[in-house]
């Protein structure tokens, strides 16, 4: 079991520089009755080996309820998922999932997990080559009114290139939850952080690799580099 700050150290290596990249537009294709049969054999097939390499005991643990240690937003990216960051999730993240990584437009499942699960974690994950921060970075006029609402509340500057901009939203969305969630965090029961998964190397420190930004409103990446002393630090000032 992972205790608070074990969880924390877990991927802080910090290393920033930017590249600029947008993400490509695709053509939608005709779905092929074939190729959803396999996909619907597959996810059964992949099921089965799930179910069998599992003890009995591990569903019956999940089934008595949940205590996960942290609540996570991350883009609904498909390349970024949580065997990136986790080898057991079940049961230990309460994970959600949104275009740009937001609060705002997932505000009733992040007060779930903090106020109702009691995560002592809350962690905005971006992403390199984040197709909502591209979007947002240029001119998404012509998206329809449900995804506009959604990228409308991403507040980067226009002149960022995509990596700033994943920065820059991440930071966001960690002073947002500060604000939300400030008297957790006075009373010491909550840690937000802010994580970008950089698997394109585009910060060139490894491809797939996960660096820990921001742990509550700090960002210095010299501090960030012993959270049990920034935490402490931070709790003092936070009081
Ligand atoms: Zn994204």
């Amino acid at each position: 079991m992972l205790n608070r700050y074990s969880f924390l150290l877990l991927a802080c290596a910090i290393s920033i520089t930017p590249l600029s990249h947008a993400q490509p537009a695709h053509e939608s294709a005709k779905v092929e009755a074939a190729a959803i049969n396999s996909f619907i054999n597959d996810l059964a097939a992949k099921n089965g080996i799930y179910m069998s390499i599992r003890r009995i005991e591990f569903f019956s643990d999940l089934a008595k309820g949940q205590q996960p240690f942290a609540t996570v937003v991350t883009c609904s990216d498909s390349r970024v998922q949580t065997n990136m960051f986790s080898r057991a999730p079940e049961g230990q993240l309460f994970m959600i999932r949104n275009i740009g990584n937001q609060l705002t437009t997932a505000e009733g499942s992040v007060e779930y997990g903090v106020h109702h699960l009691h995560s002592p974690v809350l962690m905005f994950v971006g992403h390199s080559r984040c197709g909502a921060i591209a979007a947002v970075s240029g001119n998404y006029s012509k998206e329809s009114e449900a995804i506009r609402r959604e990228l409308d509340t991403i507040n980067i500057s226009s002149n960022l290139n995509n990596m700033d901009g994943v920065h820059a939203n991440v930071h966001n969305q960690v002073s947002a939850a500060m604000i939300k969630f400030g008297e957790e965090m006075r009373k010491g029961e909550l840690v937000v952080i802010g994580a970008v998964m950089d698997f394109a190397d585009d910060m060139h420190s490894g491809a797939g690799k996960l660096h820990i930004i921001n742990v509550n409103g700090e960002s210095d990446r010299k501090k960030l580099e012993n959270v049990k002393a920034l935490l402490s630090e931070k709790r003092l000032r936070l009081r």
